[in-house]
C-alpha cells in the first residue's frame, strides 16, 4: 500500500469517513495542485489589491494544473497518485478545457480593470501590452494554448491520424508550456515580487520537459531490451482477431487479469505508432499473452500483414480493474459490448482457473451473431465451471434460443441477475463509451453500490 493512501486512510479513519479510491486520487491531486499557491504566502504582498491576489491564486493554480498535465499521461505506475490511466485521461482532457478557459480569460481579466476606469485607459494599455517586446512569449502561449486545446476538443473532426495528433499535441503543449514558464518568471507577479519563487516554476517545468524526454528516449530502449515475439493472428469472428504473443523470460512482465498494455508492432520500438488493448489471456497462459482486437481502422484492420517470429514491444500493464476488486462479493457479473469481451475473459479465465464456485454471470453483447468470439470455449466453461452462464445478446435478429435481441440493457441485467441481493454483486463492464454512460444508469437503478462496480472503457 502506497504511503499516500495509508495517510489518506488513517485520516480518513481518524474523521470516520471513508474515501473511494477516486476520491483519494481527487484529493491527492488537489493537495499537488496548491502546493505553488501555498508558498505564495511565503511571499511579501502585502501591496497588492484584493483582485490582483485573486487574479494571482487563479494563475498560481492554473499554472500548476498546466504542469501536472504531464505526469496525468506519462503512465508514471510507480506513483500511486498517476498510476490510474483512465482516471488520469478522463482528468487530463477535463483539466485541459479548464486550463484552455483560463488562459483565455487570463488577459481579459488583467486589462479589464483599466477598462472600467476608462475605454482610452483600456485602450492604451492593451497595446502597451501588445506591443512590449517581454510579452511576446505569453502572446504566443496564449495564441498557441487556446489553438491546441481546440484541435484536442475536435480531434475526432481533424483529418489526421490519432498518431499525428497525438505527437502534434505533446509537442505543442511542451512548447506552450515553456513558453508559459518563461513569462510568468519575467512579467508574471512572483518573478516580480521575489526572484526565488521562479525557482519552482523552473524546477517543474524542468520535470515536465523530463517524463516527455524519458517516454520518448528512454522507455523506447527499456522496451527494446525486452522484446516479445508474436506467435499467432488468427481471426476469431467476422470482425476479430485473436494476437498472441509470447514474453521474453528475462522480462520479468507479469500482469493481473483485467489489465491492458501499449502493443507496439513496429521496427522502433518508440514513437507513438502504439495501440492500447486490454490482455484477453489470464496469468496462468503466461508466457503467452493474447489479445482480441476489432478490425476498426488503418491499424486493426492490417494485423494479418505481420509477421509470426516478429518483435513486438510491449509498455505496461496498466489499468486498474482487477479481480480482487470482487473478492468479498458473493456473485459476479461480466458484461462485455464487442471488443469489450477481452478483459472480462480475462477474468473469466482467471476465475475459472481458480475453479470459483460463486455465481458468474457474462452478458456479451454484440450487433450480428457472427462477431462473437471463442464460443467454443465460453460454453465449455458453462459446462466445466461450478456455477457460470453466459447470456449472448445482439441487435440484429437470430433464430438462435440463447440470444437476446436488442442491446445490453437494464432488462437483460435483471433477467440474468435474478436476485433481490444486488448489493452482493460486483460488476465489470468493458465496451465503447456511450455502453458505459448507459449501463452505469441502469446498474444505479437496480442499487447496484457504485463501489461494485468497475469499468474500462475501449477509448480514451
Ligand atoms: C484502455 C483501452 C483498452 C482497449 N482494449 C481494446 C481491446 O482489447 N480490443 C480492441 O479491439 N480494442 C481495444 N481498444 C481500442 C483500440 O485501442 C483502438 O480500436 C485501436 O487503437 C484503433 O486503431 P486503428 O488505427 O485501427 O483505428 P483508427 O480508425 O485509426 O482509430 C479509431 C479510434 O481509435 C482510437 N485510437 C486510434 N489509435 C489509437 C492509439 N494509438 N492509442 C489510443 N487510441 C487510439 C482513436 O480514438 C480513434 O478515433 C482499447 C482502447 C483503450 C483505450
Amino acid at each position: 500500500m502506497s504511503t499516500q493512501s495509508t495517510v489518506l486512510e488513517k485520516f480518513g479513519n481518524r474523521f470516520s469517513f471513508k474515501l473511494s479510491k477516486k476520491s483519494k486520487l481527487a484529493f491527492g491531486y488537489l493537495c499537488l495542485m496548491s502546493l505553488p499557491f501555498l508558498a505564495t504566502f511565503s511571499l511579501d504582498m502585502a501591496d497588492k489589491t484584493t483582485y490582483a491576489t485573486l487574479l494571482t491564486t487563479v494563475n498560481v493554480l492554473a499554472m500548476m494544473a498546466f504542469y501536472l498535465q504531464f505526469p496525468l499521461v506519462s503512465r508514471l505506475k510507480t506513483f500511486s497518485l498517476f498510476a490510474n490511466i483512465d482516471w488520469n485521461v478522463s482528468h487530463h482532457k477535463n483539466i485541459g478545457k479548464w486550463l484552455g478557459l483560463i488562459f483565455l480569460l487570463h488577459p481579459v481579466l488583467i486589462i479589464a480593470p483599466r477598462f472600467m476606469v476608462s475605454f482610452n485607459d483600456g485602450m492604451h494599455s492593451l497595446i502597451s501590452i501588445i506591443t512590449a517586446p517581454q510579452m511576446l512569449t505569453g502572446i504566443i502561449a496564449w495564441v498557441g494554448m487556446i489553438i491546441w486545446i481546440l484541435t484536442a476538443i475536435f480531434k475526432d473532426k481533424l483529418k489526421v491520424s490519432y498518431e499525428t495528433w497525438r505527437f502534434s499535441h505533446m509537442l505543442g503543449l511542451v512548447a506552450i508550456m515553456i513558453l508559459a514558464t518563461l513569462h510568468i518568471t519575467s512579467v508574471g507577479s512572483h518573478g516580480q515580487f521575489q526572484e526565488k519563487f521562479n525557482i519552482i516554476w523552473w524546477a517543474l517545468c524542468i520535470a515536465s520537459v523530463t517524463m516527455v524526454l524519458y517516454n520518448y528516449f528512454i522507455k523506447p530502449r527499456i522496451l527494446k531490451s525486452r522484446p516479445f515475439k508474436l506467435i499467432d493472428v488468427a481471426q476469431v469472428s467476422s470482425t476479430d482477431w485473436q494476437v498472441t504473443i509470447e514474453k521474453n523470460d528475462a522480462s520479468g512482465f507479469d500482469f493481473e487479469a483485467g489489465q491492458f498494455v501499449w502493443l507496439n508492432t513496429n521496427k522502433s520500438s518508440g514513437g507513438v505508432k502504439e495501440h492500447p488493448f486490454s490482455i484477453a489471456s489470464c496469468q496462468g497462459d503466461l508466457p503467452k499473452v493474447s489479445f482480441i482486437i476489432r478490425n476498426l481502422g488503418d491499424y486493426t484492420s492490417k494485423l494479418d500483414m505481420l509477421n509470426i517470429g516478429q518483435n513486438v514491444y510491449v509498455d505496461g500493464p496498466y489499468g486498474s480493474i482487477n479481480l480482487a476488486e470482487s473478492a468479498k462479493s458473493k456473485a459476479i457479473v461480466l458484461i462485455a459490448g464487442g471488443a469489450g469481451i477481452a478483459p472480462m475473459l480475462s477474468l473469466l479465465r482467471g476465475l475459472a482457473e481458480k475453479n470459483d464456485p460463486r455465481p458468474i454471470r457474462l452478458i456479451y453483447g454484440n450487433n450480428h451473431s457472427d462477431q462473437m468470439v471463442l464460443q467454443d470455449e465460453i460454453k465449455a466453461l458453462e459446462k466445466t465451471m461450478p456455477n457460470f452462464k453466459q447470456q449472448m445478446v445482439c441487435n440484429e435478429a437470430t433464430n438462435q434460443d440463447d440470444i437476446y435481441q436488442g442491446v445490453i440493457d437494464k432488462d437483460i441485467i435483471e433477467k440474468v441477475i435474478n436476485t433481490e441481493a444486488t448489493h452482493d454483486w460486483t460488476v465489470y463492464l468493458c465496451g465503447p463509451k456511450p455502453m458505459i454512460t448507459g449501463l452505469n444508469k441502469s446498474l444505479k437503478s437496480l442499487k447496484i453500490p457504485k463501489a461494485h462496480i468497475h469499468f474500462e472503457q475501449l477509448s480514451f
